[in-house]
């Protein structure tokens, strides 16, 4: 998919600072678990959605008053998403230029272009975090393998390379752990024909992420950040509150707040963070939409992110963040599918201070790794829920 260029950049919509009251019709550029779990928050509060999705009876698709089928860089389609909808938003970074030039002229985009832009390209949006003032992991822009070699050499090993453009859940990444992989990681890269990016590898305590939203208004609010384990570069469990200091906590919030406002961010902004033992914090990655892991907010905060973006893009007051309950999330992918349902006719083996609270996305294909809904654990003991997961036989391959 093209990028947004940069004659197309426009700021987000903070001048027309308009109000878009429920009865209102949101746009979707997107049809995927994102838009499903934005239009069921944004319909509770009385609004009316239309998306865009090649899929037909896409996740968001179902619950949407309609789907527009069509690929996402369809022109026409995306005039009559333009045409039917009161304001727009998207649930994934990379859409398409032509599409974000279209929207942007014929509908009210409240998010605006720019941060798109920043955020389709590692590299701008590294130099956008060290702009708001947050640190991120020293890094170098890599355009020959003598540069590479250079700079495995100045950075040591491990060190990571990146495609600037496209990557995501690990793919574009290159751990490497010696010289001698220099050329093979430099050629396997290139071949996605972007720029690319060496990092310090950071030997994190911690991996974190703070989920920020931001309004016309100026209004800005964080949610209670959350701590996350990877599994193959996936998410596997977000639990909340993470598990480091009070003071900790407060930092990362902060930080969020500060990349929302040195951004510009209108609606949500999920920033990823690595903890180091000794408190530092680098920022890693940003998404500028709702997060999978900001879906505890769902039952555990007294407003979920989804409903929290409605707001910040139709410039509602931002409802409260606060933490009702400690939370732990966990994933289901397609391989999880089958043992889930053999256990909800049941539910044995839970304990009973742990209540699961399941969202299932509609996929009607459980491919393996495929994200296929999560289950929100409301727990007092977040020990006790990961002990669960780790002894269910719904997540026994991890
Ligand atoms: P990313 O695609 O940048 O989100 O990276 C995927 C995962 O790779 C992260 O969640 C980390 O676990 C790991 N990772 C990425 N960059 C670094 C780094 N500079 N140092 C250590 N681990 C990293």
């Amino acid at each position: 998919m093209m990028e947004v260029s940069e004659k197309q950049l426009t700021q987000p919509g903070c001048s027309q600072r308009q109000v878009i009251l429920p009865g209102s019709t949101i746009g979707i550029l997107g049809g995927g678990q994102l838009g499903r779990m934005m239009s069921l928050a944004g319909r509770a509060m009385g609004y009316r959605f239309v998306t865009l999705d090649p899929v037909t009876d896409a996740p968001c698709g179902q619950v949407a008053d309609e789907q527009i089928v069509a690929a996402y860089d369809d022109l026409i389609a995306a005039q009559q998403l333009a045409d039917q909808s009161d304001v727009i938003t998207y649930e994934f970074e990379n859409v398409d230029a032509g599409v974000t030039e279209l929207l942007m002229k014929q509908s009210y985009v409240p998010q605006g272009s720019q941060l798109l832009f920043t955020t389709q390209h590692r590299l701008r949006e590294k130099r956008a975090i060290e702009a708001a003032g947050v640190k991120v992991a020293p890094y170098l822009e890599i355009d020959s393998e003598e540069k590479l070699r250079e700079g495995v050499r100045a950075f040591g090993t491990p060190c990571v390379l990146k495609t600037a453009t496209g990557g995501y859940d690990g793919k574009g990444q290159w751990v490497i752990r010696s010289l001698d992989e220099v050329t093979d990681a430099y050629n396997t890269l290139s071949q996605a024909k972007t720029e690319l990016v060496l990092e310090k590898f950071i030997h994190f305590d911690k991996e974190l992420s703070v989920i920020a939203a931001r309004s016309p208004r100026g209004e800005v609010k964080a949610f209670p950040a959350a701590e996350n384990v990877h599994v193959d570069n996936i998410l596997h469990v977000s639990i909340v509150p993470a598990r480091v200091s009070n003071e900790l906590q407060r930092r990362a919030e902060q930080l969020a707040i500060q990349i929302a406002k040195g951004l510009d961010v209108i609606g949500l902004i999920a920033v990823e963070m690595f903890v180091t033992s000794d408190g530092e914090i680098y920022v890693n990655e940003l998404a500028p939409r709702p997060h999978n892991s900001g879906h505890y907010t769902m039952e555990a905060c007294h407003t979920s992110q989804f409903e929290q973006h409605v707001r910040a893009i139709c410039n509602l007051p931002l409802g409260p963040t606060e933490l009702l309950t400690p939370a732990v999330m966990v994933n289901l992918l397609g391989e999880h599918m089958e043992p889930l349902m053999n256990w909800m006719e049941q539910e044995e083996g839970l304990p009973t201070d742990v209540t699961p609270k399941i969202h299932l996305y509609g996929k009607h294909e459980a491919k393996v790794k495929r994200k296929m809904g999560h289950v929100n654990l409301l727990t007092k003991d977040v020990e006790k829920a990961l002990k669960w997961i780790e002894d269910s036989s719904i997540w026994k391959n991890m």
